[in-house]
């Protein structure tokens, strides 16, 4: 039997599984490799720390979905390729045979890019490992009589929503006062997005009490503070890392086409540029047409990889995709509020919270959470 294999549960191959429950792949075998049997919807993520939502119920299933799909699953990370020999090393030493290659293993924490974080501040990314560390901070945060002053490196939309989850959860459980600082190289947060936008959000944050120190690129977090370029150090009872994407070291290190970031380049047909026979997709790729590295051009790649691994399976060509140009952002404000971003315009409001509630609900349903398929297996809220 051949052997495809997926590396990674991330949000294109989501679709990919759902592709293969719906229609098995003849004469090939397919493995899917991933280091937890669950995939936190990041999405959702701000929603479970704001108490929203159960952690379970912003979670795919991954090993119920891959039984459906009749994938094996690999529970263990991938650690490097020998594309040459066609295999897969995994963290559990295992060796994976391939003919056909699917990356979706998503960005990592750019800790190597800020000296001490890795020692004093809270990654957000591997998001489990932010899951499984929130409870205690909370904790903390809940216990300090005099208040807590949390630093948030990194002011893309994940940072945002989690530190505006952060306030609203202290406000309503009627913590001690949470003081947070948004700290970013940027004048404005939210790089990337149009400036009324970016305006508008930072009135959000100051109108909740979160500072914003921008126009400030900090240079190493130690014990305690952090510190800058120029100006004064910022003292904290605890980090978060929220700074963009990095990519993975193993791609560029088994010889795979990577650009200047490492990351990985791919044609239009979501094939790597040096080795057709591996594909990518995700914040992993780099995209022919480069996009922002977001959830959305993850999600809206799956089917388009679905159907081209199918066709390089069975002999047929791939086609060729063009993302769409602009994406919808919805953002979560801490309480049930969010903001709807597209291009230059924004909406506030409780219907923004109930509209992107309902779409990341229906996408976690799509796929099986970890609420339906792991009832007896609670984690904390
Ligand atoms: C708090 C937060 C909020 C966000 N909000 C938004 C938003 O509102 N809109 C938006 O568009 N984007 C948002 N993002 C960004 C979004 O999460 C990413 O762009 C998206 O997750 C990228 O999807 P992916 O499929 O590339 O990777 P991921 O979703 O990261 O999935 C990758 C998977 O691969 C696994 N993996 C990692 N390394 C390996 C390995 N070596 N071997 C095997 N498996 C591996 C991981 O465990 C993970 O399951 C947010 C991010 C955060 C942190």
């Amino acid at each position: 039997m051949k052997q495809l294999v997926l590396l990674g549960g991330g949000h294109a191959h989501l679709a990919v599984l759902a592709d293969l429950a719906a229609r098995p792949l003849t004469g090939w075998q397919v493995t899917l490799v991933t280091p937890y049997r669950r995939q936190i919807y990041s999405g959702m993520l701000p929603g479970w720390v704001a108490g929203h939502y159960a952690l379970d119920q912003c979670a795919i299933a991954l090993d119920a979905l891959a039984a459906r799909a009749g994938v094996r699953l690999q529970t263990t990370a991938c650690t490097g390729l020998d594309l040459a020999g066609q295999t897969v090393d995994c963290a559990d030493g295992t060796r994976l045979p391939f003919d056909r290659l699917s990356i979706d293993t998503g960005p990592v924490a750019a800790v190597q890019q800020m000296p001490g974080a890795a020692d004093h501040a809270l990654c957000v990314r591997p998001i489990e490992g932010f899951a499984a560390a929130w409870p205690a901070l909370a904790a903390r945060m809940a216990a300090q009589p005099g208040g807590f002053d949390l630093a948030v490196l990194g002011t893309g939309a994940g940072g945002i929503e989690l530190a505006l989850a952060m306030h609203h959860r202290a406000l309503a459980a009627g913590w001690p006062p949470l003081r947070i600082t948004l700290v970013g190289a940027d004048a404005l947060p939210l790089a990337g997005f149009a400036d009324g936008v970016r305006q508008r959000l930072t009135q959000q944050l100051r109108a909740r009490g979160i500072a914003w120190r921008g126009g400030q690129r900090a240079r190493a977090v130690e014990a305690g503070r952090l510190l800058f370029d120029q100006g004064a150090p910022l003292p904290f009872d605890a980090c978060l890392l929220a700074t963009g994407a990095a990519a993975p070291a193993w791609p560029r290190a088994a010889g795979l086409a990577t650009d200047a970031q490492g990351f990985i380049p791919i044609t239009r047909s979501l094939q790597s540029t040096s080795h057709p026979q591996v594909l990518a997709a995700g914040d992993v790729a780099a995209y022919a047409d480069a996009r922002p590295r977001s959830g959305v051009f993850a999600v809206r790649a799956g089917p388009v990889l679905a159907r081209n691994l199918r066709a390089l399976c069975e002999g047929r060509v791939p086609e060729d995709w063009t993302p769409q140009a602009r994406a919808l952002y919805l953002l979560a404000l801490g309480g049930q509020r969010a903001t709807a971003v597209w291009g230059p315009w924004s909406w506030t409001g409780d219907w923004v919270w109930r509209w992107k509630d309902g779409i990341d609900q229906r996408f976690v349903a799509r796929y099986g959470s970890d609420a339906t398929h792991h009832p007896n297996d609670r984690h904390p809220q």
